[in-house]
């Protein structure tokens, strides 16, 4: 399909007022959709999404388009990066274009989709893994439905795979999978229990590992990246949002863990944030979904203490309303 013809395709699948209520909490009003603009600072809405003619425009600073042109201007891609990731997200197939180069940031991605295949074949082949596995209560379900993973042992494990697999290593660096040592890079996740991090579109972003036995540290996730911000991204939340606008209200658990064994147990609105407390970037994507907000946190000084660090950030709603 040509690019054109591609566009096209993709604008019919999506609708723009449900793409956008996923970066901005959108109301009735009228035929149209109102909201907080995303690309100015204001109080009272006068950002306006048109369904009839799939379009969106603000009052206030004049951003206006299609879905193309929000999602450029809100994550900052180029067209081509803007068609290929609305296209995936319409199941519309892209042939590769002559001439077009990947973005960065696309293939960074495909680097951290293909470390994630990586991660869940070795779990298959971990005895292991799968003892923990079933140690911790995790259902074959469960562990499907969150992509969990492993990496063995080893220094090299994924990189040597990654570069088998045609991948650069300053790509693989910057994905966030691999650092640089005196004796070259080498892997940052070994011998850990892999749960990917999503995005909200539920496209894999980064990692965090847990040790299976009594290494240190317990957790670890993948350093920051062009797709990963750790205060920015709140695990679980592309299996919640749906939940949460359904409930009315997201929950809010310590670790990975608890998340995932509330969901294994049916309750689907928790998330988690990816250090101990929430910041103010987590309560501005959950309070997209939702108003209300409940933390779960453990009973510990810890846990305690990561519950009064983020209640005193949700009593004071100048730290997230103005970013
Ligand atoms: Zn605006």
């Amino acid at each position: 399909m040509s690019s054109d013809g591609a566009a096209e395709e993709v604008k019919s699948r999506l609708d723009i007022v449900e793409h956008i209520s996923d970066y901005v909490q959108l109301k009735r009003s009228g035929a149209n959709y109102k909201g907080l603009c995303p690309f100015h600072n204001e109080k009272t809405p006068s950002f306006m999404v048109h369904p009839a003619k799939q379009i969106f425009h603000c009052f206030g600073c004049n951003a206006g388009g299609d879905v193309f042109t929000f999602t450029m201007k809100h994550e900052g891609l180029s067209f081509p990066e803007a068609l290929a990731l609305l296209a995936r997200r319409a199941g519309v197939e892209l042939k590769p274009q002559s001439g077009y180069k990947k973005g960065e940031r696309e293939r960074l991605k495909a680097a951290v989709v293909e470390a994630m295949s990586f991660f869940q074949a070795e779990l298959k082949r971990s005895k292991v893994a799968g003892e923990y596995i079933n140690k911790r209560g995790l259902t074959p379900e469960t562990v499907k439905e969150f992509s969990i993973g492993y990496v063995p042992q080893g220094w090299h494990n994924l990189l040597n795979h990654l570069k088998k697999k045609g991948f650069k290593e300053d790509v693989i660096i910057k994905a966030g999978l691999a650092v640089k040592g005196d004796r070259g890079p080498y892997d940052v996740f070994r011998a850990r229990l892999i749960f990917p991090i999503l995005d909200m579109h539920g496209e894999p972003v980064a990692f965090g590992g847990r040790v299976i036995d009594d290494g240190q540290p317990k957790y670890l996730n993948s350093p920051e990246s062009t797709l990963f911000k750790k205060s920015d991204t709140l695990y679980a939340l592309s299996h919640s949002r749906e939940a949460m606008r359904k409930e009315g209200f997201a929950a809010v658990s310590e670790g990975y863990l608890d998340a995932i064994m509330c969901h294994q147990h049916g309750i689907v609105n928790v998330v988690a944030p990816l250090g101990t407390a929430l910041t103010a970037g987590h309560l501005k994507k959950l309070l997209r979904h939702t108003e209300d907000i409940v933390l779960v946190f453990d009973g510990d000084s810890a846990g305690v203490a990561a519950a009064r660090r983020s209640l005193n950030l949700i009593m004071d709603p100048v730290s997230y309303t103005h970013l």
